[in-house]
């Protein structure tokens, strides 16, 4: 990775999991040019945009969010979806497009958005009609193994080994190239994957996550280029051989 000016950057909003006491959920916005694509949705999407902007500079908030790239429903990870649909909707008057997998295109609403985003009301509060979700959205499929394009940057995306449907990616953008591995566990196929990127933002976790020793058994080459994200909150940062992702920090790519 390199600090110089680049067309593609990232910048972090949350770096920790879903027990986290000191971090936000792990979430960050690629850069292509200035214009932002973020990754997930956690809550609270309008606080961590405002931490991130102070930190950073980049001036971010809710009516920048025009394009998500959504991995999986945990809640750490799509959690922030409601105050994104409702300030779309109803301060902007536009509708996010949200790029994802069939499985979370299947899930997203019925058993996600529908019980609160969902029921239409008169000034009494009376039920007078039904919201669906492409009143809030527009959703973009993604699939494996094809080549996909959001603003420009090629995306390519792989399932990752999660609890439930989950999808890690790796884009380019005029020349240089960034992977995301997503929620999964250690899976030396989804590095491979990962593995030509000239950065690689890594999670780590326990239980069914990625260990952190695990990765230390990569090549050096390969570590060199890597991040990590999603720790708990006793991981020790200082110590670690393998440089955390800091909240609020642009990294140019
Ligand atoms: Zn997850």
């Amino acid at each position: 990775m390199t600090q110089r000016k680049s067309p593609l950057s990232i910048l972090i909003l949350g770096i920790g999991d879903f027990f986290s006491k000191y971090y936000y959920h792990s979430s960050f916005v690629i850069l292509l040019d200035g214009r932002p694509v973020f990754v997930d949705c956690p809550d609270p999407l309008p606080m961590m945009l405002h931490a991130a902007s102070q930190k950073s500079g980049v001036s971010l908030g809710l009516n920048d969010v025009d394009h998500v790239i959504l991995t999986h429903l945990h809640g750490d990870h799509a959690n922030g979806l409601e105050s994104l649909g409702f300030y779309s909707r109803f301060f902007r008057h536009k509708k996010p497009i949200i790029y994802t997998i069939p499985e979370v295109e299947r899930a997203i609403w019925e058993n996600r958005l529908k019980s609160s985003m969902g029921p239409l009301t008169n000034d009494e509060f009376e039920r007078v009609g039904e919201m669906k979700l492409e009143d809030f959205f527009r959703l973009r499929i993604l699939r494996p193994g094809r080549s996909h394009s959001i603003l420009g940057m090629k995306i390519k995306i792989r399932h990752t080994k999660h609890f439930i449907p989950c999808f890690g990616f790796k884009v380019s953008y005029k020349g240089r190239s960034f992977g995301y591995s997503s929620d999964t566990t250690f899976d030396p196929a989804h590095i491979d994957f990962l593995a030509d990127c000239d950065m690689i933002l890594h999670e780590t976790n326990k239980g069914g996550h990625t260990e952190y020793e695990k990765l230390l058994s990569l090549p050096p080459a390969l570590r060199k280029k890597m991040m990590l994200i999603h720790i708990y909150d006793d991981f020790n940062i200082r110590r670690s051989e393998i440089p955390v992702a800091e909240e609020g920090k642009l990294y140019f790519i």
